[in-house]
């Protein structure tokens, strides 16, 4: 028996603390299909008593977790892939339904998530730390890498699967326990399905705990992540103006924050770009899962010789995307999350026609199903080309540029710094221009969300703090000190 068991079906969802699911029966809220509203799931309405046993749990279950053999941590990560793999199709099915996403996208999900699985496995064999030269004689010195404690994670609804797993995986890797409160959205495929994994799996209890709540309620959990002393760092991935309110109450609690927030995510088409590459890198980094994902391009700065050509090319392919219920395979453009999502584009779109841009697709909506869109000529104090906001949706502006170096400035006059991507046949002259993004992430001749486990994604600026893969170890482990003297001290006094 397993929480989710197929598209439509109907189920009740609980806490998973110190390895148990909690009893039903308590108040739940509804998890709906975002495309036609039909239940998912009633989830568990937890709050402020379910988070305080969930982080006992977790630091119930830390020393031996830190000190567990890396051979045996090992073999549960290895165990928890190979049933990823094994329940691809039901995954799939969870993420169509419950967040929309279509197949292409739950499977870059899945991979992603099993490799990210496969590689934290072998971590704990990596070297934990340094012997330092001491100007002491007989004092020897070493420092290691020490796991912090509990880690409490924010769960995202849009790239729910793998976003959650890097939330919780790579803490755990490092010898750390969570807790997990995923988004009201999307709790099933944002932590729930993965604590029926690594129950599976046989992690022990309390090292991995998830608490669901209704919308509106987040703050009830947080506040307890916050005021727990056992609570060493919390893991967030959403919006910046969330993690302003977070960040404001982790400066009072002096808890490390890790943050996973927004982008703009620009991409400079030179003009020795190859088009057909770039299209194909735009299409994808514009519009997979509908534009609702942190590193999705949102504007393109086109070479003026090849705008023209760029521009068609795109919006045939572009057009060609099928929209609908992702739970057919041959739909690409699912639904957007909720209604507000798709009121924030229609207004963007509306607010850049109205001041003059040309509409060269899309602009449509049926439902929450909000067509790709292209604008051009978006006059410059229009809200979806200013990059003071992000636009969460299949909305992508395109501009051609004379100017390479006013481009660039443009590119980066925006509170964000995600990723970047340059297309060009010049390599040098495409590191050249990498060299001067202020952004976490910068690809050459790929999209905007070239993603793989093993590299480090992270932002800077307002799109967060923090790296994932092995880089992660700089976020969830701190250093010990520990010196050993041989012979007796020398002393002033
Ligand atoms: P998104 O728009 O991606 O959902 P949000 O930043 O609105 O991003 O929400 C991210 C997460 O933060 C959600 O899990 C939500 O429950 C939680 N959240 C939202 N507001 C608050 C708050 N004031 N305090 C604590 N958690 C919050």
């Amino acid at each position: 028996m397993t929480i989710f068991e197929g598209a439509g079906s109907s189920t009740v969802t609980t806490h998973f603390i110190n390895g148990e699911w909690t009893a039903p029966g308590g108040a739940t809220f509804p998890v709906t299909n975002p495309l036609n509203d039909e239940l998912v799931a009633d989830s568990a309405a937890g709050g402020a008593e379910e988070a305080r046993a969930a982080v006992a749990a977790a630091a119930a279950a830390f020393p031996a977790w830190a000190t567990l053999a890396p051979g045996a941590r090992q073999q549960l990560f290895l165990k928890a892939a190979d049933i990823v793999d094994r329940r691809t199709e039901e995954l799939v099915a969870l993420m169509a339904v419950e967040g929309g996403a279509s197949r292409a996208f739950a499977f870059f999900q899945i991979r992603l998530s099993a490799a990210m699985l496969r590689q934290a496995a072998g971590w704990g064999y990596l070297p934990a730390g340094e012997v330092i030269r001491s100007d002491t004689p007989g004092r020897t010195a070493t420092v290691t890498r020490k796991p912090l404690g509990v880690v409490a994670g924010f769960t995202p609804w849009n790239g729910a699967f793998y976003l959650a797993w890097r939330t919780f995986l790579l803490p755990m890797a490092f010898g750390n326990t969570t807790v997990i409160k995923p988004s009201e959205l999307a709790p099933l495929s944002s932590g729930l399905i993965h604590a029926e994994i690594l129950e599976e799996a046989g992690f022990p209890p309390g090292t991995f705990n998830v608490i669901t709540h209704a919308p509106g309620d987040a703050v009830a959990i947080s506040d307890v992540f916050f005021a727990s002393p056992a609570v060493r760092c919390i893991n967030f991935t959403g919006s910046d103006k969330t993690a302003r309110i977070l960040g404001a109450q982790a400066g009072k609690a002096l808890k490390r924050m890790v943050l996973e927030l927004g982008g703009f995510n620009p991409v400079i088409l030179l003009d020795d770009a190859d088009i057909e590459e770039s299209i194909k890198a735009v299409t994808f980094g514009a519009f997979l899962h509908q534009g609702q994902v942190c590193m999705n391009a949102r504007k393109v700065y086109v070479a003026r010789s090849i705008h023209d050509d760029f521009v068609a090319g795109l919006a045939a392919r572009v057009e060609a995307l099928k929209i609908g219920d992702p739970l057919d395979p041959t739909v690409i453009i699912g639904p957007l999350i909720t209604d507000a999502a798709v009121g924030q584009i229609g207004a963007r779109v509306q607010d850049a026609l109205d001041r003059g841009a040309t509409l060269v697709t899309g602009g449509t909506s049926n439902g929450r199903l909000y067509s790709p869109t292209i604008l051009t000529d978006v006059p410059a104090d229009a809200i979806c080309t200013t990059g003071a906001d992000e636009t969460f949706g299949p909305l992508l502006v395109v501009e051609a540029f004379d100017d390479l170096d006013a481009a660039l400035r443009d590119a980066q006059n925006t509170p964000y710094g995600l990723t970047a991507s340059i297309m060009t046949r010049d390599r040098a002259r495409g590191m050249d221009i990498a060299n001067r993004f202020d952004s976490g992430i910068v690809h050459v001749n790929a999209p905007t969300m070239a993603s793989e486990a093993a590299l480090p994604v992270g932002g800077v600026k307002d799109s967060g703090w923090g790296r994932s893969g092995y880089y992660a170890v700089e976020d969830f482990t701190e250093h010990r000190l520990t010196t050993v003297s041989s012979q007796p001290g020398r002393y002033p006094f």
